[in-house]
């Protein structure tokens, strides 16, 4: 701290460096402090690409080489902490744990997993 005056390198590698800080965090330092696109993966957004994109391979999500490319490409814009927050607000809101509201989803015509459970209904 004393060292850089009290403010997170920018570079990745570095930030890897500081002890106790885990991938989601040093997302957010690049992506909150550093403007740098950057997916805040937690269990919330891995949910919401999943079902719409389809399931990881891996269980966990630090490690999933699909799903760590898949968050990278959603949220790689100029706009990524607002992509980011609406991602997780959706979540929060509509694509939820239990019970997604799939039936009032602007998603629902593409979404795999709607298209998945709809198909079971149906057959
Ligand atoms: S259709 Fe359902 S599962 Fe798909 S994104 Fe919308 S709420 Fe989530």
């Amino acid at each position: 701290m004393t060292k850089r005056k009290g403010k997170f390198p920018i570079e990745k590698v570095e930030l890897q460096e500081i002890p106790f800080l885990g991938q989601y965090i040093i997302n957010s330092i690049l992506l909150q402090i550093h403007n740098i696109p950057s997916p805040l993966l937690d269990v919330n957004m891995a949910r919401v690409l999943e079902r719409y994109f389809g399931e990881r391979k891996l269980s966990d999500i630090r490690y999933d080489p699909y799903l760590q490319e898949l968050a990278y490409r959603v949220v790689n814009h100029s706009a990524s902490k607002e992509i980011n927050w609406a991602i997780l607000d959706f979540a929060a809101e509509i694509c939820k744990a239990r019970k997604p509201l799939c039936e009032n989803c602007f998603l629902s015509a593409t979404c795999k997993y709607y298209k998945k459970v709809f198909n079971r209904r149906n057959s």
